[in-house]
């Protein structure tokens, strides 16, 4: 194995460490990227369906429960859809989030909109029935008319008289400023969501030489807390004596909170790299803070990082 390049004496003195870190590239297929932005919309029109069967069917919502489970929705669908596609743009994953969290805002009040409609159908076919029209053919040929059509019987009965303005936009503009806050609130909510959950995956390491993303992580070295900064100087260095010599220095009690070295490698070429995070846990919740972002290691440094290899101790 040879030294890494930047360990070798030889190595020119302008290679700066920082490339070591890994950073996505950014880079999308055109096709992979209308792959995601149509199953996006497909995933925002169904989270829409379902967001709009939850308020209708009159369960509890607490208002926002149903627009997080819209955002939810469309943001773990967006999520499986860049990593199939090997999506690694950042960029590409907040405008698709936008879009379809905007599209299933909109969808959903398009629901609430053709509902109405039915409603007001149904009113004006009661109100005429009761006055007698549907005692003549000529009247019941009426009503049957005017019930193939609700949209239309909406606009001239009720949304142009109104607004002077047609279909859905006139219909958003009689909903008054309360609904319309509630659908930009909705719409915020779910994009950023959808934001959130997607751009989380095209940030997960990519072995660009490969064409795949890496492995899962596996935690490599699990050590108290205290010892997290020496730990990512370690790393950092790519030098498993210093490795060795944190995992002597360190205590066997982990506490509530411990250092995890995680390291994350391409399943073809075995490119490695580590992160160190303090996980804290108290009772059940967990959190998670990075301490060193993934930097490329060597793979003396993972064998020194999980101790397998027997420890070169000092001579006496
Ligand atoms: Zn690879």
């Amino acid at each position: 194995m040879s030294p890494h390049p930047l360990n070798s004496p030889a190595a020119p003195i302008l290679s700066y460490p920082a490339e070591d870190t890994y950073r996505p590239t950014g880079r999308a297929t055109a096709i992979g990227l209308i792959l995601c932005l149509a199953g996006g919309l497909l995933a925002a029109a169904i989270a829409a369906a379902g967001a709009f069967a939850w308020v209708v069917s009159k369960l509890p919502s607490w208002l926002v429960l149903p627009m997080v489970g819209q955002g939810v929705g469309v943001g773990l669908v967006l999520a499986w859809l860049f990593r199939r596609n090997k999506v690694r743009s950042s960029a590409a994953a907040v405008v698709i989030g936008i879009v379809c969290g905007i599209a299933s805002a909109t969808l959903f009040h398009f629901g609430l909109y053709v509902r109405n409609a039915l409603v007001v159908r149904d009113q004006l076919r009661q109100d005429w029935r009761q006055l007698g029209m549907d005692q003549t053919p000529t009247g019941r040929q009426m009503l049957d008319q005017i019930g193939s059509h609700p949209l239309q019987l909406f606009d001239r009965t009720v949304i142009f008289p109104r607004t002077r303005h047609n279909g859905f936009l006139g219909y958003m503009m009689i909903r008054g400023t309360r609904v319309q806050v509630m659908a930009l609130v909705q719409a915020t909510i779910v994009a950023w969501l959808a934001v959130a959950l997607g751009r989380q995956t095209t940030a997960k390491p990519f072995c660009e030489d490969c064409g795949a993303w890496f492995k899962p992580p596996v935690n490599a070295a699990v050590l108290p807390a205290d010892c997290g900064g020496a730990l990512a100087e370690a790393i950092e260095a790519d030098d498993p004596q210093r490795v060795y010599a944190v995992h002597r220095a360190a205590g066997r009690e982990l506490g509530t909170s411990c250092a995890v070295a995680r390291v994350h490698a391409c399943a073809s070429c075995g490119k490695q790299y580590a992160d160190v995070v303090i996980v804290a846990s108290a009772g059940a919740s967990r959190s998670q803070r990075v301490v060193r972002q993934l930097r490329r290691v060597s793979p003396e440094t993972v064998t020194a990082l999980k101790w397998e290899a027997p420890d070169p101790a000092p001579p006496p």
